[in-house]
């Protein structure tokens, strides 16, 4: 009787011991796994990838790789289908992965749609490029989700062979940087880390803790270069083009600057000063040479800048401050900053309108065309890009003349006006006059200057004939 009793409570004990064991298991498993695709998580992850790196150097034989991949456009899929939709397509892009990988190589989820792989035991540096082609492969069959036939593609970056390398965060870090190439580059692509990207990465950092300071300390001013009205002669308005006026480097450019100010949302407060300043000028200039009428301000407008909301308000705001009228005030805005949303450019566009704003469309001719909606957009203008100006005249076929000739027709038509921008030679002004072209920009004329100089253009009453 006792050693039945003692043989169940033996029993029951390692039935007890076993379930513990099983729990605290899947604890750990919990901890280190991603619930939705059962994958690695980041923590397990970085421990292997420190594992990796100590076990390398102490064996040439073992090199290993990292993949970063992020799938392109996946917010697309989450906005227009659902999360639901959503979490079964990263599990179905896992088992794909999971697909092309060898019994060595980890597969983890980092978070979203982000993926990394650790390739152990390689042996060429060509291995993971093409791991990374094969991984594209398998995505390219649709994958078929509740009815619902999903094409995606992913960005990957690759760093292989890594060496001086003493964090694993800081491989990461450069494997990202590579995939971020990649969706530069076009997405669904692979691209190779090299040590140059970390330079420009680095470089890129540095230009933008500067960008910040400087909209703290407003280092910005504000160069005018005179739109021109061809048929008179006269100056008709001046574009504000901005400058940074950098403590170490100089004047910089604004195409070194207003990329990263577009990226990094600094745009919205650099956009606004460039407009108080221009708005302030022009008000300033129209009191004190009342003859010289009229005489308007264009600013240039970035995507970021038209998407916020507020900025009609902000214009209005601006406008009201410095006392220039609305009529007098040009917004330069390009196709595709239009085209980026353009429901709400629509809206904020037809909001400037309201406020006696003039809409011209910069660059144009560039850009993936709208044509086909451009009467839908309430526009003033046409600006022509400055490289059909510049091939307008160097050429023998005389397509570009035409392409100019082409898009003041269709101005025309729409009842628009039209700018040519990059007048350099008496030649181009010539036929651009010839065409009917109303306004011109350009060297021949000035080239973007500080405010004294663009006042004295207008205290000479200056007439380019
Ligand atoms: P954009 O609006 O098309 O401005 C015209 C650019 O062409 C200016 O370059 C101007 O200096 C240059 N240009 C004018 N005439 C000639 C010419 O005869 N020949 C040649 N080769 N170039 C000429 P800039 O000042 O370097 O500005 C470049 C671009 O930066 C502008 O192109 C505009 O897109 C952007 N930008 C400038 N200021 C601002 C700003 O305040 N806000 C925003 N969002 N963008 C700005
Ligand atoms: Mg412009
Ligand atoms: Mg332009």
């Amino acid at each position: 009787m006792i050693l039945l009793l003692l043989w169940q409570f033996k029993t029951r004990l390692m039935a007890t011991l076993a379930e513990a064991r099983e729990a605290k298991e899947r604890l750990l498993h919990e901890a280190t796994h991603d619930p939705l695709t059962n994958l690695p998580n980041r923590m397990l992850f970085m421990e292997k990838l420190a594992n990796a790196m100590e076990l390398s150097p102490r064996d040439s034989s073992r090199s290993y790789a990292l993949l970063f991949l992020d799938l392109d456009r996946f917010k697309n899929v989450n906005d227009s289908l659902g999360h639901g939709i959503g979490d079964l397509l990263l599990v179905g892009i896992a088992r794909r992965i999971g697909n092309c990988m060898r019994p060595t190589d980890t597969v983890a989820r980092l978070s979203g749609d982000e993926f990394v792989v650790l390739l152990e035991d390689m042996e060429g540096s060509d291995d993971a490029a093409s791991i990374a082609e094969r991984i594209q492969s398998e995505l390219q069959t649709p994958f078929k989700i509740h009815g619902h036939e999903i094409f995606t593609t992913a960005s990957i970056g690759v760093v292989v062979n890594p060496t001086g390398y003493e964090e694993p965060e800081e491989l990461l870090r450069d494997a990202d940087t590579a995939m971020y190439r990649a969706k530069d580059g076009g997405k669904a692509r692979h691209v190779v880390f090299d040590r140059a990207m970390r330079t420009r990465a680095v470089s890129l950092l540095r230009l933008e803790t500067d960008l910040r300071r400087a909209v703290e300390l407003d280092e910005f001013v504000v160069y005018h270069q005179p739109i021109v009205h061809l048929a008179s002669g006269r100056v008709h308005g001046f574009e504000a083009l901005v400058r940074w006026d950098h403590p170490e480097r100089g004047l910089v450019p604004p195409g070194v600057f207003i990329p990263l100010a577009e990226e990094t949302g600094l745009i919205v407060p650099i956009g606004l000063s460039v407009l108080r300043s221009a708005c302030r000028q022009t008000a300033l200039w129209r009191e004190r040479y009342p003859d010289h009428r009229p005489l308007g301000a264009s600013v240039n407008l970035s995507a970021a800048q038209l998407i916020r909301p507020d900025f009609p308000d902000k214009v209005a705001e601006t406008l009201e401050e410095t006392g220039l009228a609305g009529r007098d005030l040009t917004l330069e805005i390009t196709e595709s900053a239009i085209m980026r949303d353009e429901e709400v450019a629509a809206e904020a566009l037809s909001r400037l309108k309201a406020l006696g704003v003039r809409l011209h469309v910069d660059d144009f001719g560039t850009g993936y065309s709208s044509l086909g909606r451009l009467h839908e957009y309430p526009v003033d203008a046409l600006k022509v890009d400055r490289s059909f100006v510049r091939r307008m005249s160097e050429e023998a076929s005389g397509e570009n003349a035409e392409i100019v000739e082409t898009i003041i027709t269709l101005a025309r038509q729409l009842g628009m006006d039209v700018v040519s921008e990059g007048i350099e030679t008496t030649d181009q002004l010539d036929r651009l006059r010839e065409a009917g072209c109303d306004y011109g920009q350009g060297y021949l004329f000035s080239r973007p200057v500080p405010g004294e100089a663009a006042e004295s253009l207008l205290a000479a009453d200056r007439v380019w004939r």
